[in-house]
């Protein structure tokens, strides 16, 4: 069976698409169906679905867009749906569609053109994204829109902020602009940075600042105040305090997405730093998208998810998507009859039934995780373990009987249960309530448009990266430097995570606190044993499919040794 894109199609289909591939090219006969995700680009494989459905194939649809005939229809749902009405011609409806087989273009666009009939040309997803926001963002807001929000205005409730339509004034439309994009290039950060001689900004998009976008110096202090302005924070506060934080939220296309602003006096003005924290991305299941982890670690989490009581941590740096895996824990641990809790600074995925508690500072830690305890929950997640407080809060939480899921910030799995120590915690009382210790990491994807072959690793790598030579033979793929425009000129194209498990059974446990086994020694036995998925093996596995590079594993995980 085909698996493509988060698509799975069934025998019968897998049969259909392998023959409309081999048709097209040969070559693609000698593919497995698993294989047919990493050698087959977009372009074929849409190609493909197009043809067993009699359909036509169009790659490129969006400059091609009537964005009179989106006037009637809601973006949200054309977005979902994956699918956008393109033109008239005669008494037909031109619509292109991402997935031939959805009923849902003819339910929706029907009523809505009655008298016309349908015909579906197949594109790419990201063809239908593009077409939906070119046509969006040159409509602006219609003159109903527009009173709407001036009688919401005397309203006193914080508004969202809409990045997706035209703003008469011109700063308010330069910050609806760069947001827009942020979000549009799936960036995690926004950075505005006053240096010597410069005033720019950047996005962090997969991991890596991108190029800097130059704007008027004379700008800055205007800049400055509309954001603060937009979190209804007084403006004098900027040359006073040299850190300010805040929070606001914006909307594209309606769909609302939190920002997080932290704002850094420095010597020549501001380092103003907003992560975007959308949560259309954050909202992902264990084993699709950014967790489509193998079926070793799924086993493994699995497994993970089954301990009845004790604490189970992720570790990782900042950016790493600690919290994206838990809180797809947690929507697999949500049931009915489950009280579960949550404290986290800030709230990043809101999950209906379980009960989300924001943490406004620090001080509220204490009263508000006794206050929990009193509220019977099963399970507690607790955004991060980072003084002793917090810790002892989790062991007493996990000693009473609850399932405790946090996160730590340390580079290895096995230093976890020394970071516990470190913060003032007994080696014993963390041995005996860590049920497993994860690491994790994303690492970044190739573009499957612009990838290139390379014959195996060399050995200059080999040396570096402590590869046998096996590799030197192995069939890779590495980024294309400028990459294409699919990928925005990065070569790279999403990230994956990957996960290291070392689950903490009784014996492990005993021995631990006896101390007769170090952490670092348990780590390196269970990579010896070579059953449990850890880091390097994972990453290792992702190059050796021609989904992502040696340098883009490297970046995140630290290849220069071995203790295999
Ligand atoms: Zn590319």
């Amino acid at each position: 069976m085909i698996d493509y894109d988060s698509m799975s199609f069934n025998e019968l289909i897998s049969g259909q698409i392998m023959r409309a591939l081999t048709d097209h090219d040969p070559q693609f006969g000698e593919l497995s169906h698993d294989q047919v995700a990493n050698r087959v680009t977009r372009y074929c494989f849409m190609g493909a679905l197009a043809k067993i459905n009699g359909l036509s194939f169009f790659p490129k649809v969006a400059e091609f867009c009537d964005g009179s005939l989106h006037a009637c229809c809601d973006p949200t749902v054309l977005t979902r749906g994956l699918f956008s009405p393109l033109s008239i011609t005669g008494d037909k409806l031109i619509v292109a569609v991402a997935n031939p087989w959805s009923p849902l273009p003819e339910e929706y666009l029907a009523p809505r053109f009655p008298e016309l009939e349908l015909v579906k040309v197949v594109t790419l997803a990201s063809e239908i994204s593009r077409a939906i926001e070119s046509v969006a963002t040159n409509s602006g807001p219609s003159r109903s829109e527009l009173e709407a929000i001036d009688v919401e205005d005397s309203d006193d409730g914080i508004r969202d902020f809409d990045v997706t339509t035209e703003h008469s004034e011109p700063m308010a439309q330069l910050v609806a602009t760069v947001m827009a994009e942020a979000v549009k290039s799936r960036a995690s950060d926004i950075h505005f940075k006053v240096e010597k001689e410069s005033f720019y900004y950047a996005y962090r998009v997969d991991g890596d600042i991108g190029h800097k976008v130059e704007i008027p110096m004379k700008l800055k202090d205007r800049l400055d105040a509309f954001l603060l302005n937009l979190m209804k924070l007084p403006t004098e506060i900027r040359a006073t305090a040299p850190g300010i934080s805040g929070r606001f939220t914006i909307s594209y296309f309606h769909r609302p997405i939190d920002i997080r602003y932290e704002r850094h006096r420095t010597y020549r003005g501001y380092h103003i730093t907003m992560r975007l924290l959308d949560k259309s991305n954050i909202n992902v299941t264990l084993g699709k998208g950014t967790l489509a982890f193998d079926e070793e670690t799924l086993f493994e989490l699995n497994k993970v998810m089954k301990v009845p009581a004790g604490i189970i941590v992720m570790s990782g740096p900042t950016g790493s998507g600690k919290s994206t895996t838990l809180n797809a824990i947690l929507r697999e641990l949500n049931r009915p009859d489950v009280n579960i809790l949550t404290l986290e600074n800030p709230v990043e995925d809101e999950v209906p039934g379980i009960t989300h508690c924001d943490l406004k500072s620090p001080k509220e830690f204490k009263p508000m995780i006794a206050s929990f305890m009193r509220s019977d929950p099963d399970i507690i997640l607790m955004g991060e373990v980072r003084d002793i407080e917090s810790a002892e809060l989790a062991i007493e939480a996990a000693v009473t009987g609850h399932k405790v899921l946090t996160t730590i910030h340390t580079p290895r799995a096995s230093q976890i249960i020394e970071r516990f120590e470190q913060l003032g915690v007994e080696r014993w009382k963390i041995a005996q309530t860590l049920k497993a210790a994860c690491a994790q990491r994303l690492v970044k994807l190739l573009c499957p448009y612009c990838k290139e072959a390379a014959p195996g690793i060399s050995e200059h790598d080999r040396r570096t990266f402590n590869l046998d030579d096996s590799w030197a033979s192995i069939p890779v793929f590495s980024a294309k430097s400028g990459g294409c425009a699919e990928c925005r000129n990065s070569g790279y194209s999403g990230r994956t995570a990957i996960l290291e498990i070392i689950p903490i059974t009784p014996k492990t446990s005993d021995m631990l606190s006896k101390g007769e086994i170090s952490p670092y020694d348990l780590e390196i036995k269970i990579q010896q044993e070579g059953k449990l998925p850890n880091l390097r093996r994972s990453g290792l596995r992702l190059l050796r499919e021609g989904k992502t590079d040696i340098d883009a594993i490297a970046k995140v995980i630290d290849m220069t040794y071995t203790d295999e």
